[in-house]
C-alpha cells in the first residue's frame, strides 16, 4: 500500500477500512542468508538497504522486544553532520544526504525537519575551535556558518545574554541540521524492508551463537535455532552482552542517558540549540514540548532508566542557558542504554569470527547516523568490504592506535 494525500482522502471518505498493517508478523524460518540482530534504527536500516540496494534475499531482523523500544525511540531526535575529523565527517555528511531523501525513499512521513543546529560559544578559544570545525565541515561538503553574538541574539532572543555566568559570544550554525521523529524512522524502515521481503521478527531474543571451526552457522533464540549464512549484530546498548556470547570482549561500556520533554508551549525554540559552557541541548517538537538532555548518568548500567542527580544537573544547564525554561513543567523523562566506545566513535566491521559482523559503539550520537550506518553495514555484509565513508570504523583501531577521538577525551567513555 502506497501512502499519499490521495490515500488519506480516500480512506477518510470510506471509513478508514482500507488501511493494512505496516509490516507482517512472520514466523521465523529455519534458515536465512542474512540475520540482523537488533530491530532498532540501525538493524532495520541495514535490512532495508541489504534488500533494496544490494538486492539480497532471505533476510530477517530479530528483535528481543518491540520495534522502537530501544534507543531509536528514546533519543532527543537531533540530526547533524557537524563533525571535524576525517574519519567521521564524510560519514555523517553521507548520512545527512540520506536523511534529505529518506521520506521519499521509504514513502513514510518521518517528519525530517531541517530547522538548523546552533552550537553556542562562550569564549574566544571556543569560537576559534568552532571556526576550525566549520572549515573542516565546509571542506567535506557540509554547510557551516559562524554567527556573531548579535546574529545569535536575533535568532534566539530568549537565551540569557545579559546576566549569564558564561556570556554567549557567538555560535556555529549548521542550517541543514535539525530533528526527525525518532520512532517514525524505525516504523518507516520496517515497513519499507518488509515490503521488500525482509522478515521482521519481534519478541525473539538471541541467546547464543552456533559456530563450526571459527565460522558462524546460526543463532539460538527464544523462538528456537535459526541457521544463517551471515549474522550482523546491531544491538547498541546491549552490544557487550551479545558479543560476549560469541566470546568477544568489546572496547565498549554501557551507560545511561536520559531525555526530557516539557508540556507543549507555543513555538519558541527555532531549531536545535546546544550550550557550550555545560552539557545541555534543546529543541522543540512539532507538538510544542521542549525536548532536552545533558550528560550521561556517569556509571555503567544496562537499565533503561536514570537517576535524580542527573535530572538536577540537566535542569541547572537549562536554567543557565535559558531561564524561561524554569516556567515550563516537565511532562516526561526516560533513559536509554548507550554503547560508549573508548574514543567516542563507532565500529562497523567484520569480527575475527567468519560470518559474524559488528555495528556498535554509537555513544549518544547514533540516531543521526541511522541511514549511513544501515547503508554502510549492508555494504559490508553484502560485499565484505567497508563502505568508502566508514573505512575508519575498524574494530582493531584500539589495538593499532588509529583512534578517531573527535572530542580529544581519550579512552574515557563517560566524557565522550
Ligand atoms: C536519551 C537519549 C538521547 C539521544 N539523543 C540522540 C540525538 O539527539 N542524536 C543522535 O544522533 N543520537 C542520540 N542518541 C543515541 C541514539 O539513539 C543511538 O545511538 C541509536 O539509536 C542506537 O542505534 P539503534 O537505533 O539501532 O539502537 P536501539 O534502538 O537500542 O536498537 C537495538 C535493539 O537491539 C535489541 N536487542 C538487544 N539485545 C538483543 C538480543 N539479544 N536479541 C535481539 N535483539 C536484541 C534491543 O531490544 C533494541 O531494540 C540518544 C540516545 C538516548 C538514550
Amino acid at each position: 500500500m502506497r501512502y499519499s494525500g490521495f490515500r488519506i482522502l480516500k480512506e477518510g471518505l470510506t471509513g478508514h477500512k482500507g488501511w493494512r498493517p505496516a509490516w507482517r508478523e512472520p514466523e521465523p524460518q529455519a534458515a536465512y542468508d542474512y540475520l540482523i540482530i537488533g530491530g532498532g534504527g540501525h538493524g532495520l536500516a541495514t535490512a532495508f538497504y541489504l534488500a533494496s540496494v544490494f538486492s539480497k534475499a532471505r533476510i530477517a531482523v530479530l528483535e528481543k522486544g518491540w520495534l522502537g523500544g530501544g534507543n531509536i525511540g528514546r533519543n532527543t531526535t537531533i540530526i547533524r553532520s557537524n563533525y571535524m575529523l576525517d574519519g567521521n565527517e564524510p560519514f555523517y555528511e553521507f548520512s545527512m544526504k540520506l536523511w534529505e531523501g529518506l521520506e521519499q525513499e521509504l514513502n513514510y512521513n518521518a517528519m525530517v525537519s531541517q530547522r538548523g543546529i546552533l552550537n553556542l560559544s562562550h569564549s574566544d578559544a571556543q569560537r576559534d575551535a568552532f571556526r576550525r570545525r566549520g572549515n573542516a565541515m565546509l571542506m567535506n561538503g557540509a554547510d557551516a556558518e559562524l554567527l556573531s553574538r548579535e546574529q545569535v541574539r536575533k535568532m534566539a532572543p530568549f537565551l540569557d545574554f545579559d546576566n549569564a555566568r558564561f556570556p554567549i559570544n557567538g555560535g556555529l550554525l549548521q542550517r541543514r541540521g535539525g530533528t526527525v521523529r525518532h520512532d517514525a524512522v524505525a516504523w518507516g524502515y520496517a515497513r519499507a524492508a518488509d515490503k521488500r521481503g525482509v522478515d521482521i521478527i519481534q519478541n525473539c531474543k538471541v541467546t547464543g551463537f552456533r559456530m563450526n571451526g571459527g565460522t558462524i552457522t546460526g543463532v539460538e533464540t527464544t523462538r528456537g535455532y535459526i541457521a544463517a549464512g551471515k549474522v550482523g549484530c546491531a544491538v547498541a546498548g546491549n552490544s557487550s552482552r551479545l558479543m560476549a556470547m560469541a566470546g568477544m570482549r568489546l572496547p565498549i561500556e554501557s551507560h545511561v542517558l536520559q531525555a526530557f520533554v516539557t508540556e507543549a508551549l507555543k513555538p519558541v525554540v527555532p531549531g536545535v540549540i546546544t550550550f557550550g559552557a555545560g552539557h545541555f541541548y534543546v529543541s522543540q517538537s512539532d507538538k510544542g514540548g521542549l525536548v532536552f538532555g545533558g550528560d550521561l548518568d556517569g556509571y555503567n548500567s544496562y537499565a533503561q532508566r536514570g537517576n535524580l542527580p542527573t535530572v538536577e544537573d540537566v535542569a541547572e544547564g537549562g536554567m543557565a542557558l535559558m531561564p524561561i525554561i524554569g516556567r515550563a513543567r516537565l511532562l516526561r523523562m526516560w533513559g536509554g542504554i548507550m554503547d560508549m566506545s573508548m574514543d567516542g566513535s563507532p565500529i562497523i566491521d567484520r569480527t575475527p569470527i567468519d560470518g559474524l559482523y559488528f555495528n556498535g559503539g554509537w555513544c549518544y550520537g547514533g540516531f543521526k547516523a541511522t541511514p549511513a550506518s544501515g547503508y554502510a553495514f549492508a555494504h559490508l555484509l553484502a560485499t565484505d568490504t567497508p563502505h568508502t565513508t566508514a573505512g575508519a570504523y575498524r574494530l582493531d583501531r584500539f589495538l593499532t592506535g588509529r583512534m578517531i577521538d573527535e572530542k580529544g577525551m581519550g579512552a574515557q567513555p563517560n566524557l565522550h
